[in-house]
């Protein structure tokens, strides 16, 4: 299969700049997702890594070697889109064998890797079928083994999922994490779904305005965020965040001082901020708990109950609204009162630029990868 390395790529329409030096490096047979907000520059990335958008200035290398110049169809490439745009005239079965057909296999042939592609899709049994007598997920399916049969080096997706209703976008995720698998080939995938980030990719992308903010495994980006931006997009409900006041700083860590008077210590690499330095405390809802001795005291102002969880809308003391994710036999109800813990191990420190403050160990999930023996059968 195939590496996919991106060295200080640029694109510009005009004057104005879309994307903005991206280095990246995307391992053999990585599942790597671009994430984030619309308009940040995700299909305009993948787009240019198809072939279907020139690069403006930057070097790509596919194998390794430099892709700029090489026309779409000899990239070894296939793309998945959001719309699948299938050939309504024609069959399940012919829908996935035209591209080989155009590039002159044999029919044998063909019919031989749409028949295998049908197999691993689950398709096997619907190939005679139109595509309006598909489902919106079947249909989907078909546009993936029109992929599939092409043998790419490399696929790519871009938001494949985002037609179909949430029922069928869990199914159809957690199919394209077995087809990963099966198919040991390199994918590049964009969302903005950041359950679908979380749960399919190796590697994450964090994008905004046309930057990297963050590259890393999910666990990596989830428990060290390099900064604000990635700290709030990644997570649901999103990470809370406090002003807090630097108290004392040491050897243990830096001591805070929350609104409402409140005080934690955060184990974070010494000699990074100083008594009095402004900071940020950030913390997931998943963090919390409501108890008696909490560091931070407010009103709950909405009462979420999901059945086996409880989000609490909590109205800080002198501060801001936070989210307390509570379980779901939680009596907590509105307008009252309740203190919350702080976890100092699972609270994060971000200084006045917004920049996140060393920890002072790794997460022990933090640098966990797939584990790769199915991956090297075949
Ligand atoms: P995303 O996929 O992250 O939502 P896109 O890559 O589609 O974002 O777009 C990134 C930015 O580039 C957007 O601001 C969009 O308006 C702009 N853009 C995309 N295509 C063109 C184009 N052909 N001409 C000018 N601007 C474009
Ligand atoms: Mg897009």
């Amino acid at each position: 299969m195939a590496t996919v390395t991106l060295e200080n790529v640029h694109k510009a329409y005009g004057e104005v700049k879309i994307i903005k030096g991206v280095d990246l490096h995307i391992d053999d047979r990585d599942f790597c997702v671009f994430v984030g907000p619309s308009g940040c520059g995700k299909s305009t990335l993948l787009r240019m890594i198809a072939g279907l958008e020139e690069i403006t200035s930057g070097d790509l290398l596919i194998d390794g070697k430099r892709s700029n110049d090489i026309p779409p169809a000899e990239r070894g490439l296939a793309m998945v889109f959001q719309s699948y745009a299938l050939y309504p005239h024609m069959t399940v079965r012919d829908n996935m064998a035209f591209a080989l057909r155009l590039a002159g296999v044999s029919r044998q042939e063909r019919y031989g890797k749409v028949d295998a592609a049908a197999k691993v899709l689950q398709l096997d049994k619907l190939l005679d079928r139109k595509p309006k007598e598909l489902s919106g997920g079947q249909r989907q399916r078909v546009a993936i083994g029109r992929a599939i049969v092409r043998q790419p080096k490399v696929f790519l997706f871009d938001e494949p999922l985002s037609n179909l209703d949430a029922a069928l976008r869990v199914q159809m995720r957690i199919e394209l994490a077995r087809l990963h698998d099966v198919l040991n080939a390199t994918m590049i995938y964009v969302t903005h779904d950041q359950i679908e980030a979380m749960t399919l990719a190796d590697k994450i992308v964090v994008l905004q305005a046309g930057v990297i903010e963050q590259a890393g495994s999910p666990l990596e980006l989830y428990h060290h965020p390099r900064n604000l931006f990635v700290a709030g997009f990644i997570g649901s409900p999103k990470m809370n965040f406090l002003d807090a006041t630097v108290s004392a700083a040491a050897g243990d860590g830096a001591t805070v001082t929350l609104p409402g008077g409140g005080r934690v210590t955060v184990p974070v690499q010494p000699g990074h901020v100083k008594v009095g330095d402004k900071v940020t405390l950030g913390v997931r809802p998943e963090h919390l708990v409501p108890s008696a001795e909490g560091e931070i005291r407010g009103e709950v102002q909405v009462v979420e109950r999901l059945g086996g969880e409880t989000f609490l809308y909590t109205q800080v003391d002198g501060g801001p609204s936070i989210v307390v994710q509570a379980d779901g036999e939680s009596p907590v109800r509105t307008h009252e009162r309740v203190a919350v813990k702080l976890n100092a191990a699972t609270c994060h420190l971000f200084d006045s630029a917004g920049l996140a403050i060393e920890r002072a160990q790794r997460h022990p999930l933090a640098d966990m990868r797939r584990p790769t023996t199915t991956r090297m059968a075949s």
